[in-house]
């Protein structure tokens, strides 16, 4: 599935304009700047289709892009600049809350987390959405490359510690560098498995 050509195919900025649920989707969520574009890219080998929008005060939307016939990848608007006004937080959520929670053909959020930094208050605010929800996610650790090996495992092992009594999340975690290329294959054909194609 990863080798057809990924499409720009629409952008929401409320969950009216969602565009019809037709496609099993995959959807990446993160903080700003924790490499989801640059995993986007990875992912399909296909360079300037996403492109990173997350600046504070533009319009956030989330982003739908066709892979393929039966695919859609779904960007979700970055979240967690520290100078975000309440305004933005409370519109992400509504967007983010409202796609989650009643997506048909949602089949797994890629939840993307800094392995240098780990998880921060908003990252587990999305996990408790996602658990009343009963959104299946997997925590995905990126930019792996920049710090020490055992503090990935550290920092992996610490994660999965602490979403044990979770419900819907998927076990174990993935990790990858978009730098290194570590990781992208394995995430590419965990992805691969889930959806029918
Ligand atoms: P987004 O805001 O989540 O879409 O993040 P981007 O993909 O735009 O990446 C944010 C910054 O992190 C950019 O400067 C990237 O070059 C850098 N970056 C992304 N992935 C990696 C990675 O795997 N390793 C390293 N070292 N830097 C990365």
């Amino acid at each position: 599935i990863f080798r057809n050509k990924l499409e720009f195919f629409a952008a929401a900025k409320v969950s009216s304009s969602f565009p019809a649920p037709d496609l099993q989707e995959i959807a990446f969520a993160g903080r700003s700047n924790v490499g989801k574009s640059s995993l986007l890219n990875s992912l399909t080998r296909q360079w300037g289709v996403v492109r990173t929008s997350d600046k504070p005060g533009h319009t956030q939307t989330i982003n739908f892009f066709k892979l393929g016939s039966k695919l859609c990848l779904v960007d979700l608007p970055g979240y967690g600049f520290a100078y975000a006004k309440e305004e933005v937080k409370d519109a992400w959520e509504e967007l983010v809350k409202e796609y989650v929670s009643t997506r048909e053909g949602l089949k797994r959020v890629c939840l993307l987390i800094d392995a240098k930094w780990g998880m921060k208050p908003r990252d587990h605010e999305l996990i408790d959405l996602m658990e009343r929800s009963q959104t299946r996610y997997q925590i995905v650790l990126t930019k792996t490359d920049t710090i020490f090996p055992i503090d990935v495992a550290r920092r992996a092992m610490q994660i999965e510690e602490s979403l044990k009594p979770n419900k819907s999340v998927v076990q174990p975690l993935m990790m990858v560098s978009s730098k290194s290329g570590a990781g992208i294959r394995s995430l590419r054909t965990a992805l691969t498995k889930i959806a029918r194609f």
